[in-house]
């Protein structure tokens, strides 16, 4: 399960974002041609926040749909596989969007003094 590699890594990031406050909110962008389960990043987030500032932390997870661009007519093709074809019979597509693994926001608790 690479998920908990993956999530270990945000975790990281995360933290050292924080700066030692508490998280309250992550917003994370998974490509649909990633190969990225939301599923088990979201496990793995329970598992890895324990005892730190992201513990509790809400994670929203939002699957980017994968988009490609055919070499050929240039029409633009919706995948979901990191492969296709397009009406025009052509396999050269360029992937646009899909691939990505982003955190997108980190929404930090402000300390009211
Ligand atoms: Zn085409």
């Amino acid at each position: 399960m690479h998920e908990l590699g993956i999530t270990q890594n945000i975790v990281a990031i995360v933290t050292e974002h924080a700066g030692g406050k508490k998280v309250r909110r992550i917003v994370l962008e998974i490509g649909k041609l990633s190969a990225i389960m939301p599923d088990a990043v979201q496990f793995c987030f329970d598992i890895c926040t324990q005892d730190t500032v992201l513990a509790g932390a809400i994670l929203e997870i939002r699957e980017i749909s994968g988009l490609a661009q055919c070499q050929q007519c240039g029409a633009e093709i919706v995948l979901d596989k990191p492969f296709g074809i397009c009406k025009c019979g052509s396999v050269q597509l360029n992937l646009i969007t899909g691939e990505e693994l982003k955190i997108k926001e980190i929404e930090i608790e402000e300390i009211c003094v």
